[in-house]
């Protein structure tokens, strides 16, 4: 198939990009740069534009005969879309609203969206199923939760087919050490925590101990990016007209931060001083995914259930690439 992906010189859209060119796919990355990396996506493949550039994404679409699009641009930091949600609603919202348009204006009408835990809000119940009420607790993830139900009104109306995949943790890097996690800032626990053992960060800060947890740390699922992009490559298979695929995409086991960090020492082999902050508004004791309906609607298990395996693959690119894509 021919696929676009938005968002493909980011984080998970690299990987994905990778992951569907190997499966034989034609592909080309979306991408307006302000977060992506140019040298995360192969030569060539790589077309600078935003969301909002509707003209531009139809033209995209119908120039190169697009046959299905993967949606992963989107700002993603919790914390910040509490302090700026105009952003979130502009980017994640209309901008997203903006590409279905554009979809529409092409006769394009598969689409892959990465949705996220945070439209469960706070779960009633670990593991976390798809039954689970999506009530969210910050604008970002009501503005995931939007535009889930944007595709669903769409399904219905204007014959797309869709796949909202709910990624728990999102972590790890290409084994091949060449393409990886690089935000600026740095917010995500385990990039922060390679970046103490590379000596560029003085110690990691655990945001809180005092949770209802065994160690008293938060408790994630740590989802490698790789089985990530299988999740997309299978979901893509299932769209047709109609179809409406809701599914977590999670490991099924779950980590304590102390764990996460305790792994990093094991990896690295470095000794990774750690001190004890308040806890992070927001942070929800445990997520943890039930990932039963991913292995049944596409036939998905996640290769990657060990978190030490996970932080391998992220030490490989971190070591080699100290300072990310560079300027
Ligand atoms: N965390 C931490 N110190 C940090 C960054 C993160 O203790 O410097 C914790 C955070 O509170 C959460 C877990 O690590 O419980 C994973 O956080 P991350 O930001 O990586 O992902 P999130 O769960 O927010 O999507």
């Amino acid at each position: 198939m021919r696929i676009l992906v938005i968002g493909g010189a980011g984080y998970i859209g690299s990987h994905a990009v990778r992951l569907l060119s190997q499966a034989g796919h034609e592909v080309w990355a979306y991408d307006n740069l302000v977060y992506g990396h140019r040298r995360a996506v192969p030569e060539g493949r790589l077309i600078e534009g935003d969301l909002h550039e509707g003209p531009l994404l139809t033209r995209t679409l119908k120039e190169n005969k697009i046959d299905a699009v993967m949606h992963f641009a989107a700002f993603a930091q919790v914390g910040e879309s509490v302090a700026d949600p105009a952003k979130y609603y502009q980017n994640n919202v209309v901008g997203s609203l903006s590409l279905l348009e554009a979809m529409r204006a092409a006769d394009v009408r598969k689409i892959v969206f990465s949705s996220t835990t945070a439209t469960y809000g706070v779960p009633q119940q670990i593991p976390i199923t798809e039954a689970e009420i999506q009530k969210p607790i910050n604008p970002y993830g009501y503005s995931k939760l939007v535009v889930e139900q944007a595709l669903a009104d769409y399904t219905k109306a204007y014959g797309f087919g869709y796949a909202a995949l709910r990624y728990f943790n999102a972590s790890g890097a290409s084994p091949a050490g060449d393409i990886g996690e690089d935000h600026t800032p740095e917010t995500h626990l385990i990039p922060l925590v390679l970046q103490v053992a590379l000596g560029q960060r003085e110690a990691i800060t655990v945001f809180g101990q005092d949770y209802p947890t065994p160690d008293g740390t938060c408790i994630r699922d740590y989802v490698h990016v790789d089985d990530l992009g299988s999740a997309h490559l299978m979901a893509l298979d299932k769209l047709a007209p109609g179809v409406e695929i809701r599914v977590n995409l999670g490991s099924g086991r779950g980590y304590s931060v102390r764990e996460v960090i305790d792994a990093c020492r094991r990896v690295t082999g470095k000794e990774i001083k750690e001190l004890v902050g308040p806890r992070r508004p927001g942070d929800p004791p445990e997520l943890v995914a039930d990932a039963s309906l991913a292995r049944r609607t596409l036939g998905w298990t996640p290769r990657y259930t060990d978190i030490e395996e996970i932080v391998a693959t992220a030490w490989r690119w971190h070591e080699a690439h100290p300072q990310g894509y560079g300027k």
